[in-house]
């Protein structure tokens, strides 16, 4: 099985090490960059990117985590984890970095405070079956891709507002909007075990 490492600075990291482990990985919580080593493929939860990046930075991963990506680790970045990969951020702290690797803009807590957390049935790329349930807490969604990214989902806009990107993939690198780690539903970890594989 592969080791699948989930950067455990801040979030949700007993969801996806359990979602992780149901699609039949190893999977291992990671805080020093020695262990980043022996991944097979790193999860980055949601949470607060704002707090992930200041750990980051004082744990010394910042630059570690970039030259994992950079070496084509796959990554999966879920809602704080997606703003932590993308190489772009509206509305970020001031002077917030992130890991980057991803060819996207982000816009953080983009759907507005009135819809802090909602579900939405979505569509993705690569997902065989019934549209998933996802679900947004203060959720980004992605401003814009550059070439190399995918655009694997998006979801109706609100009001007949333009639809928008919640799910995008760029090589081994993947990341959504949402969290399919609060749900029972393991679809979308199967599909990063795949590309961790290379199987997708
Ligand atoms: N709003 C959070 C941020 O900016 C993300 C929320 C989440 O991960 N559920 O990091």
């Amino acid at each position: 099985a592969p080791t699948i490492g989930v950067l455990a600075l801040q979030g949700d990291v007993r969801e996806h090490v359990r979602m992780l482990e149901a699609v039949g990985a190893h999977a291992v919580a990671v805080r020093r960059p020695q262990e980043l080593d022996r991944l097979d493929g790193l999860v980055v939860p949601g949470g607060e990117s704002t707090t992930m990046w200041r750990l980051a930075r004082s744990f010394d991963l910042l630059e570690p985590l970039r030259k994992r990506v950079g070496g084509g680790l796959p990554v999966y970045g879920s809602c704080a984890g997606m703003i932590m990969l993308a190489d772009g951020i509206l509305d970020g702290a001031d002077g917030q970095e992130t890991i980057g690797g991803l060819d996207m803009v982000v816009r953080r807590n983009a759907f507005g405070r009135q819809i802090d957390s909602f579900e939405a049935p979505v569509e993705i790329d690569g997902v065989p079956g019934e549209p998933l349930t996802a679900v947004f807490i203060r959720a980004p969604w992605v401003e814009s891709v550059g070439g190399r990214a995918r655009v694997l989902g998006r979801i109706a806009g609100a009001g007949g507002g333009p639809a928008r990107i919640v799910a995008v993939r760029q090589d081994q690198l993947l990341a959504t909007s949402f969290h399919p780690e609060l749900t029972g539903d393991t679809r979308i970890h199967e599909l990063f075990v795949k590309i961790v594989k290379g199987q997708a």
